[in-house]
Order: C-alpha cells, then sequence, then structure tokens
C-alpha cells in the first residue's frame, strides 16, 4: 500500500472499472472499500433447486441495444444477457374491488445477465491485481498536503498518494468525507444529487417453480395498493425453479417499524394475485438498501427519490489541482444512475485522470 500512485475509494461497479483502467495504464492502485463485500449497490443472493441460482437484490436489468457501453463491457467481460420473462398476462392489483389480468406492453430490449449484475463486479475483480482490494477500509477524510493527497481511514490509517478517485455516491461523499479546500458550490452540488433507488428496498421470493406461467400470467404486478408497487418473474433462465422480485412501497420508518408485517402483507398481496399457490413461498429475502450505512445518506431519506439527470461539468472535472476525481453512475455523462453510468463513469474518469498531469 506504501507505494500507491492512486487511491480509488468505492469498490461498486464504478471504482472496480475505474481501477481496472488505471492499472492497465500500469499505475500502482489500491482500491479501498468500506464494507466487508464489493459490488455497492449490485447484489445476490444463491438458492433455487440446487442453491446455485443467483437472485438479484440490488440491480436486475441492462438493455445492452439500448446501452452500447453495457454492450461492449459485456462482450469484454464475457458476460451473456438474456431477456427478461415477459409472455403473458400482467395482474393490476388495487384497480378495482378485484385484481385483473391484462396485457401490459414490455420494454423493447430490457435484458437479465446470466449470473445477474453481479457477474460483472466478478469478472471486475477477477481482473484486477492481486492485493489491490482492501476491505473494511473506509475513508473518513482527505487532506491536501504540498507533497500529495492523505486518505485517513476510520481505523486510524492513513495512505499517501498522488491522486484519488471517489468512486462513492455522491451525498455519502457530501456527509462523511472531509475534504480539505473542497469549492462550497461542489459540496452543495453533491448535496443535491440524490443516490439512485437508495432509500429502495427490494424483495425477492423463490417458488419451487415459476407456476405463474401455466396460467399466462408474466409474473408483473402492477399495484396501487402494494405493498409491492411492481412485480416482476425473476426465475432463473432455464427456469428450473420459480422466483418474483418486487419493489417495496412502504416508506423506509414502516419497513423497519414491523419487518414482520411485511412480510405478511407481501405474502398475502402475491395469493390476491397469482392464488394459493403463492401462500408458501421457499424464501422470501428482503434487501432495505435505506439502511446500508455506506449507499443511503441521510438527505436520501429526507427527501423524495429524483431520477437521476446528467449533472453539470464540475462533477466530471478534476478537483484539488486535478489531485481528486469523483466517479459514481451519478457522475455519468451517460445513463447516469444506472449499471451503464458506473461502467461509464469508472472508464471515463480514469481516462481523464491520465490524460492530465
Ligand atoms: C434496488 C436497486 C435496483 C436497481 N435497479 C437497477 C437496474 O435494474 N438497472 C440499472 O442499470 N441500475 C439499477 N440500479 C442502480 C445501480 O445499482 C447503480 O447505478 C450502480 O450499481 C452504482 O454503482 P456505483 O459503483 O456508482 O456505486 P455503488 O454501487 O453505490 O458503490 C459505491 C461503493 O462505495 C463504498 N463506500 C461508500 N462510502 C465509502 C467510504 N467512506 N469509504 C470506502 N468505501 C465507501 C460503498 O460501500 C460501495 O461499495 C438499482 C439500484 C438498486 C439499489
Amino acid at each position: 500500500m506504501q507505494e500507491t500512485e492512486i487511491v480509488v475509494v468505492g469498490a461498486g461497479i464504478a471504482g472496480l472499472t475505474a481501477t481496472l483502467c488505471l492499472q492497465r495504464a500500469g499505475k500502482r492502485v489500491a482500491l479501498l472499500e468500506g464494507a466487508n463485500r464489493s459490488g455497492g449497490r449490485v447484489r445476490s443472493v444463491a438458492g433455487g433447486v440446487d442453491g446455485t441460482a443467483r437472485f438479484d437484490t440490488g440491480p436486475t436489468w441492462v438493455w445492452p441495444r439500448w446501452q452500447p457501453h453495457v454492450q461492449r463491457w459485456l462482450e469484454e467481460l464475457s458476460i451473456r444477457p438474456f431477456a427478461q420473462f415477459e409472455d403473458g398476462e400482467a395482474v393490476l392489483d388495487g384497480f378495482g374491488p378485484e385484481v385483473v389480468r391484462q396485457h401490459l406492453p414490455g420494454q423493447d430490449g430490457i435484458s437479465r445477465l446470466s449470473g445477474g449484475p453481479s457477474a460483472i463486479v466478478e469478472a471486475l475483480k477477477d481482473r484486477l491485481h492481486p492485493e489491490t482490494q482492501k476491505f473494511n477500509a473506509r475513508v473518513v477524510a482527505l487532506e491536501n498536503t504540498n507533497d500529495g493527497l492523505h486518505v485517513h481511514l476510520q481505523d486510524g490509517e492513513t495512505i499517501s498518494c498522488a491522486k484519488v478517485v471517489l468512486a462513492v455516491p455522491l451525498r455519502m461523499i457530501a456527509e462523511q468525507i472531509r475534504i480539505d479546500a473542497i469549492e462550497r458550490e461542489s459540496l452543495d452540488l453533491m448535496r443535491r444529487t440524490s443516490t439512485w433507488m437508495a432509500q429502495q428496498a427490494k424483495a425477492v421470493i423463490l417458488f419451487k417453480t415459476p407456476f405463474w406461467r401455466e396460467r399466462g400470467l408474466s409474473g408483473r404486478v402492477a399495484s396501487r395498493i402494494g405493498p409491492l408497487v411492481e412485480v416482476h418473474d425473476h426465475s432463473p433462465e432455464h427456469a428450473a425453479s420459480g422466483a418474483l422480485f418486487g419493489f417495496v412501497g412502504w416508506p423506509p420508518m414502516d419497513r423497519r417499524r414491523d419487518p414482520s408485517a411485511l412480510r405478511t402483507a407481501i405474502v398475502e398481496q402475491l395469493v390476491r394475485c397469482f392464488g394459493s399457490e403463492a401462500a408458501q413461498p421457499q424464501d422470501l429475502i428482503i434487501q432495505d438498501w435505506a439502511t446500508e450505512p455506506l449507499i443511503c445518506s441521510r438527505l436520501d431519506l429526507e427527501e423524495p427519490p429524483e431520477h437521476p439527470e446528467v449533472g453539470p461539468e464540475v462533477l466530471r472535472q478534476g478537483h484539488l489541482g486535478n489531485r481528486l476525481w469523483f466517479a459514481a453512475s451519478e457522475t455519468a455523462e451517460i445513463s447516469p444512475g444506472l449499471i451503464e453510468g458506473a461502467l461509464v463513469s469508472g472508464e471515463a474518469t480514469a481516462n481523464r485522470l491520465l490524460d492530465t498531469r
């Protein structure tokens, strides 16, 4: 770690991509991750018939037909997309006294990944030099000195380097990392940039079979009464077992107050929409991102979520005399907030940093 030229902070897709690009350019890079795992908002759990299928509790979809950078990285990392299952009718829940079956148009090009988005994380990690990544390394401050940057970790360790890439959601930086002499306007901008999906909770519900498909249902639900506001088929590609996922509509405080009431209400909703076979799921996993201290900021909890837009150029410029760069998905000029944005911001930030002295 002593001879590090560049420190990248945050081992989500953006940080991993930046690290790989910098290593390929011959730089000595340390990747510091505050949690005990890489992936950030990307997470999956194993399950299914033989326990080997992966189910996404973070992102699921990419749109390779419309996302050229995703397409290029999937080819480079040898990851295969497959179509999101959408055949059959959807269920409308809470639009009248009874649930209604109805055809809903699908999304053109919406795809899942073999191995889920975790496959991107694993493939990027596999390409890094061993020893590059340090876990449980939460950065709390950056000190700008005459002879470079000092990166201070929560455990008291300090790492000196020439440049730093903060691949961390911008609001987390503003709230949790003290940066010497950062411009006030940049800090305000970071506070205003919400972290896409950070206050969201996602439920993954596993079944022995995708029984809804036999009844001509796509697994899709649009609900006005919840608790899941949207449900989609999430069965493994070859459907050896069945799975659904849904976005939880209950606000973070309600989810936290009574987790078992939420689970009961989810099962009741699935029975209402898909019949009694839904009453006995093999597993029900709820990932509440609002409780993740390194992802969801205080401001993300206080303010209504906003769909990310392309932010001002200052987010993509060097700071502190080109020593400091930002690289989370929300900083990207293409697909901010999405997986594509994370890939783009990681790669483009590495290139900009390499182009400057
Ligand atoms: C429920 C959900 C569903 C989603 N669905 C989709 C989808 O279908 N399609 C899509 O394209 N996108 C989706 N997204 C968005 C997608 O997950 C993100 O755009 C992407 O994963 C962001 O990657 P990132 O590397 O920019 O940031 P993150 O994944 O947030 O990574 C940041 C990393 O920084 C670390 N960190 C934070 N603070 C510190 C610190 N002080 N010191 C050290 N490390 C720190 C964190 O632990 C984390 O590992 C979804 C997100 C969620 C939560």
